[in-house]
């Protein structure tokens, strides 16, 4: 399990992290944050295997990914997607 963290006040809404996280579980809010969008959010972090994917297309560097550890996907015995 992996484990995403967003700096929701710097979220602009705009679903990349959403379109491409493989497990699908990063959706956009039903709240408005500081900056008037609906900020990102990730509802079932058990399934998250912290590929980073998320965090890797976000253009705003919102998301922060914990690698398990410091152990990077492919040296932990699990599949990054
Ligand atoms: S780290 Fe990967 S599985 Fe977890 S929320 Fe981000 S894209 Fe999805
Ligand atoms: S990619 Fe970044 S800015 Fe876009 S919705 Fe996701 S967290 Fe927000």
């Amino acid at each position: 399990m992996g484990l995403v963290t967003f700096r929701e006040e710097r979220c602009k809404g705009c679903g990349l992290c959403v379109e491409f996280c493989p497990k699908k579980i990063i959706v956009l809010a039903d709240h408005f944050n500081v900056l008037g969008f609906h900020p990102a959010t990730a509802t079932d972090l058990s399934r998250c295997t912290g590929c980073g994917i998320c965090a890797w297309m976000c253009p705003d560097v919102v998301i922060e990914v914990d690698w398990n550890g410091g152990k990077p996907p492919g040296e932990r015995g699990e599949s990054p997607a």
